[in-house]
């Protein structure tokens, strides 16, 4: 079921494999019929995750890699839509030969190819596939059949984990393991029977219903592992460890564990720190995807959360984030002064015109009031609109993306990309992925990643104005990061004599941030907050 924590249980079955010694990759299949994930709403489906090779994809890839420091690669993702659209292209070349080509076995094969390679491509010893969508759906149906076929031609390889929620009802005060019961039910006519259950649930699962869950399901006891609510997504390896579910995950596999020593150490101190940091750092992040709700939002900025989090944790401080809408500051709503109660602002990435003279007047409040600042993508390009604006007197200046035909478009569109846009062409076609960039001595970039040269995420259509670097720098601001030709400015920043912490990047460090790991800008950033909150 979506939301039930299937993403977290993948990641989380990879972390105990990987404690065992083991190399492993994961897969995340998802049963929509778009190609990737780049052209979905964030409101409706969060996070467009980044991968290094340029992938748009579902915020469960972010997961991945956080929890088991991975590198996804374009193999690691599948959608309907990929698929579909691959046998389809092949059909119309003559790919199949003139054969009748059909979901069964066509489809199905294609999918098991594709997760073949994802394995072959990672070198892994163990894969671990996700497969989106509750049992029962129609649009996810392809996906059981096809793994049902590679547990049919790979018995002693293959093993079913099945996420099941199990309800708790209000009026009854008692956990229903019924549905449980029927999906399984559903799954075995599909001629799948899982060999492992994880009974996620607000409360544990106690004996009793572990005992039933066994015999109804044909599992054995010890292979049901109840999965409560708790406080955190990084306990959750640790609770599966306390149910066994890395011995329970070997013995099916009837493989031995690589290694005797305990692989969660690191990640129990990480644990540690989340939970022992006492003082606050207050960070707002100004951002619009705001329209369905609070709880979408952190689905809409989840790595740039997470990415805040373990910057926070690694200063021993605990993260407090408030939810700033971009709108409420445009409209006079809200007035800018509250800002001033923040110890670090962020304006994440996002596209389009609602809310950002919102964001532009946030920007420049925390210029002016030396609030450390961080302007990631669009917060970057939104941070150079301002500096010319207000700094350099460029009173019409704008992006093309929101004025095609101002005075001054400090932010314009990237030559290749007009093309694109002119033709439509919106899925994929944005400047994705990692590119290098090379750091200028003496700034706070370079300081904080100690090295010359960095690769990072990317994921857009627009840059700052070649023409117009001249002037901006000449107004004080310093490109601190840029392309290796020294075309493209990567990163702007102010003096640290002048701005405490005021910078924004071009790309998204938010999909390199690690819980052991936290990335060196985020980091920069927090350790800025943290001075700010001092002079208080
Ligand atoms: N909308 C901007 C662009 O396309 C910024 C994109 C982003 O923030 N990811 O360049």
């Amino acid at each position: 079921m979506s939301g039930v924590g299937k993403g977290i249980s993948v990641s989380s079955i990879g972390k105990i494999l990987q404690a065992k010694g083991f190399k492993v990759n994961a897969v995340k299949v998802d049963p929509y019929l778009n190609v990737d994930a780049g052209t979905m709403n964030p409101t409706e489906h969060g996070e467009v995750y980044v991968l290094s090779s340029g992938m748009e994809c579902d915020q469960d890839m972010g997961n991945y890699e956080r929890f088991m420091e991975l590198n996804l690669g374009h193999d690691d993702y599948i959608t309907s839509g990929m698929v579909y659209k691959y046998v389809i292209e092949k059909e119309r070349n003559l790919g199949y030969k003139g054969k009748c080509v059909e979901a069964i076995p066509h489809i199905t094969s294609e999918i098991t190819r594709r997760i073949q390679k994802a394995a072959e491509m990672s070198g892994s010893d163990i894969s671990i596939i996700e497969i989106g969508g509750t049992v029962g759906d129609y649009q996810n149906i392809m996906f059981i059949e096809a793994a049902r076929v590679l547990n049919l031609k790979n018995p002693d390889d293959v093993i079913f984990v099945m996420v099941s929620y199990l309800p708790v009802p209000s009026t009854l005060g008692e956990m229903k393991t019924k549905p449980t019961q029927n999906a399984i039910h559903m799954l075995n006519s599909y001629g799948v029977q899982p060999d492992i259950i994880i009974a996620r649930g607000a409360v544990p699962l106690d004996e009793r219903r572990k005992e039933k869950i066994a015999i109804s399901c044909n599992v054995y006891p010890e292979n049901v592992i109840s999965a409560p609510d708790i406080e955190s997504v990084y306990d959750v390896p640790v609770n599966f460890e306390k149910d066994k579910l890395g011995e329970t995950l070997l013995k099916t596999l009837k493989i031995k564990a690589k290694t005797k020593k305990d692989g969660l150490t690191k990640w129990k101190q990480f644990i540690t720190k989340t939970k022992s940091a006492k003082e606050e750092v207050n960070i707002a992040i100004v951002g619009k995807y705001f329209d369905t709700g609070d709880f979408v939002l952190s689905d809409a900025y989840i790595s740039v959360i997470e990415s805040i989090k373990y910057s926070a944790y690694d200063f021993g401080r605990k993260p407090k984030l408030t939810w700033l809408n971009a709108k409420d500051f445009e409209s006079g709503k809200k007035d800018v002064s509250e800002l001033g109660n923040y110890d670090g602002i962020i304006v994440p990435g996002g596209f389009g015109e609602s809310g950002i003279e919102g964001k532009l007047k946030v920007i420049k409040y925390a210029r002016e009031n030396k609030i450390p600042y961080f302007g990631l993508c669009y917060g970057m390009q939104l941070m150079v609109v301002e500096y010319a604006r207000n700094v350099l007197g460029l009173k019409e200046a704008n992006t093309t993306e929101i004025n095609l035909t101002t005075e001054h478009p400090v932010i314009d569109i990237m030559p290749e990309q007009k093309k694109n846009l002119a033709e439509g062409k919106y899925g994929a076609t944005m400047r994705l992925g990692s590119y290098p960039a090379h750091l200028k001595d003496g700034t706070i970039a370079k300081k904080a990643y100690g090295k010359e040269i960095i690769s990072e995420r990317h994921r857009h259509r627009y840059e700052v104005n070649p023409n117009y670097v001249e002037e901006l720098k000449k107004g004080g601001l310093i490109f601190s990061g840029k392309s290796p030709d020294g075309v493209l400015m990567e990163i702007a920043e102010l003096p640290k004599k002048i701005h405490p912490f005021f910078l924004g990047t071009q790309f998204h460090p938010e999909f390199q941030s690690r819980p052991l790991h936290p990335h060196e800008l985020f980091s920069a950033f927090i350790e800025a907050a943290i001075e700010k909150r001092g002079r208080k």
